[in-house]
């Protein structure tokens, strides 16, 4: 007994003094951090960068450095680029195998992931779909059946083939299309939060429209605070903010992204099932530790609906989720089991 009350003491002595020492490396080595923000147009939307760092010189290299990988990503992985390699892949749709990099192996891989997880309601070859919805809509009509019926024939992951030898992957129809745009940008916020670490940067906050990543805390101390858009009032935010060190959150929603057809709004998010746009849910949050899994996760819930969206939810590890979904113009929030924990009670946006 009294040797377990030694070892308890000295463990309580040890910690005590693994404290005073940070204490005091925090008064004497530490530099204060200053705030120091950039913003840059690209992959779509308007990319944000917060970091902390001593100088503004240190700030400005590593930020450049940030945006620079994000543009890498981006004229790899666009489907929109010609060029790109998704695209070279697109225009091989029916053919043969298509060389790809390691990078777009692990993302296509990645997305394959979240089709299988979610049976399908998640599919990066949605691509045909997307177009058809996008070019019905600037004729401002909706996509005939017979239309979607052949969009819907040549979309499913399990014609996207993938060899890690190579690596190269291979679309079996002609027609068919991969489509990133449901995790390309958490993938570029990870990478631009690791390209932030590899400057020395520790505190930093990476926003692609919806897609943020955090690392550390705000430079100031304390947690990043992160307001919710709200779904229906523009430039709104819900009363609901997310507090967090490390890590990520994503909202996907049919008010972010939409087509206007005979005056009613159509969701960029497709069920690639039945062809259409959801609507079940028009905003989805997710929380969870990088922002690849937040992104896809959030895309896949918006697909699922609330029911088989939270059960997947509650299935994967550290990951929590906000969903609203709207009745008579009355918001109805539905929040995962440990959604609470990063929830702070006033709107302090970043
Ligand atoms: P997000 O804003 O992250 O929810 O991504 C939406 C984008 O993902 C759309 O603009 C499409 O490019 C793509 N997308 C739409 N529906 C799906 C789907 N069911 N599975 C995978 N990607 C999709
Ligand atoms: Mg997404």
């Amino acid at each position: 007994m009294a040797g377990r009350n030694a070892l308890l003491w000295i463990s309580s002595a040890m910690l005590l003094v693994v404290l005073l020492l940070g204490c005091e490396r925090e008064v004497s080595s530490v530099p204060p951090l200053e705030r120091h923000k950039a913003l840059r147009n690209m992959m779509g939307t308007s990319v944000k960068i917060v970091i902390g760092a001593p100088n503004e010189e240190t700030a400005a290299a590593a930020m450049e450095k940030a945006f620079e990988r994000i543009a890498e990503i981006e004229n790899t992985v666009s489907s929109w680029r010609p060029g790109s390699e998704i695209s070279r892949l697109n225009d091989a749709a029916g053919g043969d195998w298509v060389k790809i990099s390691e990078e777009t192996f692990e993302i296509l891989e990645k997305a394959l992931e979240y089709s299988r997880t979610s049976d399908g309601a998640f599919d990066v070859t949605v691509g045909p779909l997307i177009k058809l919805w996008k070019s019905a809509g600037l004729e401002g009509r909706l996509p005939e059946e017979a239309e979607l019926r052949d969009a819907i024939a040549i979309t499913g992951y399990d014609k996207l083939l993938l060899d890690g030898t190579g690596p190269a992957a291979r679309l079996t129809v002609k027609g068919m299309s991969v489509d990133l745009g449901a995790i390309a940008k958490g993938y570029a916020v990870d990478q631009a939060l690791a390209t932030l670490r590899t400057c020395g940067i520790t505190c930093a906050l990476v926003d692609a429209g919806g897609d943020v990543g955090v690392m550390g805390g705000r430079p100031e101390g304390g947690r990043w605070a992160l307001g919710i858009q709200h779904p229906i009032e523009e430039g709104k935010l819900l009363e609901q903010v997310i507090e967090m060190t490390d890590g990520a959150v994503a909202t996907s929603g049919n008010y972010r992204r939409y087509v206007m057809i005979g005056g009613k709004r159509y969701s960029h998010i497709t069920d690639p099932r039945t062809g259409r746009p959801t609507h079940a849910v028009p905003s989805v949050t997710i929380i969870a530790q990088d922002a690849t899994t937040a992104d896809g996760v959030a895309t896949t819930v918006s697909v699922l609906g609330v029911e088989k969206g939270m059960m997947l939810v509650e299935k994967l590890p550290r990951v929590e989720a906000l969903l609203v979904t709207i009745k008579n113009g009355e918001l109805n929030l539905h929040r995962s089991a440990g959604f609470s924990h990063y929830e702070k009670a006033q709107v302090n946006e970043e």
